[in-house]
């Protein structure tokens, strides 16, 4: 291990690192700051000094200096992970390799429909530069004007589209990474079937920086659809929500392109606290679905036609369909603005869970039962992503007590009701990180409920590429 910061091998390594990158390559002391910080402000990062390479070669001679000195190194993309992926919370003697300078996107080919960007690319400006040239790259997540490709691939994000365009893996068809030896790997010709023995490229791609840096990817692209259709509707209960899109998805095939439930005490709680926001509906009702989709000329009709049909079977007792872009939007608050809203109520647990889309009302009634066991009273926000079985459960003290005070009052119940979400998961054969990844956070979560197999085949592969464990130790597993 490298000794302390101001004298010995970290000092060395430091000095190296700096004679590589030049004066504009790195930066250390208050300018880290920005790269320390939690999006949701549970934890702090630390670390001594931030890389800024600008191409893959400056990267792998990096990693090469952190190998011979054996010093720990952090990839960071736009620092939006909320499990602590890219953040060091034990150690400040390593290095953040931020991603930041390498932004480009190398081409788009519309021959092809796909796009090379390296990994710094902020997802919001990819998507715009294929938007440039009449196509989509259909990734989209609240965090999209800060989070960059890399990050996103690294941690294989999901969001609101992937019911219908998969999430980040499925999106990829090719990739650039530095190893942790430092030899460079570039698999980036945009091939849909390359069956050349193991796939590095889906190894790195939810490794969450453990096993190397991506430095690009080779992204696949969409066509812009012709019409997009946005509707709000009132339904009783989570399977209604799951049976209207089997439903859906008969009349109007794979066009849904979003479909979010939401918890009427959700759309309180927006309500509540993000004042120009506005219910849509007559009438209350214990759920909601949010519902999007894309498709070529003629598609309103139909869905019109559809929604209809459901509305007069009773599966649907209110709905509003969008008539402009500023309706669409509004609505799409009101789900967007749904994480804001929880942390002004104050939630006390906020999971990522997912499970198979048949057994959504158990898993819900059984967290809602497991929450009555710890503490009647406590209340829980239950929305997500329906059509991929990823329900978010945001869990508050009972009406009337602040988050400090309960904090402060019962803070056995904090981790107890972390903990009784993540045994309703297993109960139902889901998993307990859904989109957003291990991190640091979930650490002991993983080494719990994984399948034994899996780890040990993950410990062994982490081992043989990265045998000094330099590459963002304590990340997946505990060191
Ligand atoms: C408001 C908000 C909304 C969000 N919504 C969603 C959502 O809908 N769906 C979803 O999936 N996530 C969501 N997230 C989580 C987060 O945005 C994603 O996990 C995102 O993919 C992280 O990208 P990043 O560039 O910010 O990565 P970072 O936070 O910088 O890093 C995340 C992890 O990836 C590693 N990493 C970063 N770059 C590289 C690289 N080039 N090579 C190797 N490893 C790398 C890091 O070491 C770390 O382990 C949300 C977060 C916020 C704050």
């Amino acid at each position: 291990m490298v000794e302390s910061a101001e004298t010995g091998t970290f000092a060395k390594a430091v000095g190296d690192l700096k004679k590589l990158l030049g004066d504009s390559g790195w930066k250390e002391g208050s300018d880290v700051a920005m790269y320390l910080d939690d999006p949701r402000g549970r934890f702090k990062g630390r670390s001594n000094l931030v890389a800024l390479p600008k191409n893959v070669s400056e990267v792998s001679e990096i990693v090469k200096i952190c190998s011979e000195y054996k010093l720990p190194l952090i990839p960071y993309g736009g620092g939006t992970g909320v499990v602590a992926g890219q953040l060091s919370i034990d150690n400040s003697d390593l290095v953040v390799v931020s991603l930041e300078r390498m932004n480009k996107v190398r081409e788009i080919s519309a021959e092809n429909s796909t796009l090379v960007a390296e990994a710094g690319c902020i997802l919001a400006n990819l998507k715009a530069a294929a938007q440039e040239k009449g196509l989509i790259f259909p990734l989209g997540m609240a965090s999209e004007g800060s989070c960059r490709i890399g990050g996103n691939l690294a941690t294989n994000a999901g969001g609101i589209q992937v019911l219908r365009h998969g999430n980040a893996r499925d999106l990829c068809v090719g990739i650039e990474a530095v190893l942790p030896d430092g030899s460079i790997f570039s698999e980036l010709a945009p091939l849909r079937k390359n069956n050349t023995g193991y796939d590095l490229r889906h190894l790195l791609i939810g490794s969450e920086g453990t096993l190397g840096i991506i430095t690009a990817a080779t992204l696949t692209l969409k066509p812009v659809p012709q019409e997009t259709v946005t509707l709000f509707a009132a339904i009783q209960s989570p399977s209604t929500a799951v049976n209207l899109l089997g439903k859906l998805r008969n009349d109007l095939g794979d066009s849904v392109d979003a479909i979010e439930l939401m918890s009427d005490l959700g759309i309180q709680l927006v309500n509540r606290h993000l004042a120009d926001t506005v219910f849509p509906l007559g009438e209350t009702s214990p759920w909601y679905l949010l519902i999007e989709f894309c498709g070529s000329t003629g598609l309103r009709e139909e869905v019109e036609q559809a929604i209809m049909r459901h509305f007069e079977s009773g599966i649907i007792s209110d709905v509003v369909i969008a008539e402009s872009e500023a309706q669409r939007l509004a609505l799409w608050r009101l789900r967007e603005e749904t994480p804001e809203a929880n942390r002004r109520e104050g939630a006390i647990c906020s999971s990522d869970t997912s499970v198979p889309i048949g057994r959504i009302e158990e898993f819900i009634a059984r967290v809602g039962a497991n929450l009555e066991a710890i503490q009647p009273g406590l209340r829980v926000n239950s929305y997500g992503h329906i059509g991929d079985g990823n329900i978010h459960h945001n869990v508050f003290p009972p009406e009337g007590t602040s988050k400090a005070d309960y904090v402060e009052q019962s803070p056995d119940n904090i981790e107890a009701v972390r903990m009784a979400i993540n045994e309703a998961t297993n109960d139902c054969n889901g998993s307990i990180s859904a989109e957003h990844g291990i991190g640091r956070l979930k650490t002991n979560d993983l080494s719990r409920f994984a399948d034994p197999a899996k780890l040990s085949v993950m410990k062994k592969i982490k081992k043989a590429l990265d045998p000094d464990n330099i590459m963002n130790p304590g990340a997946l597993f505990d060191r």
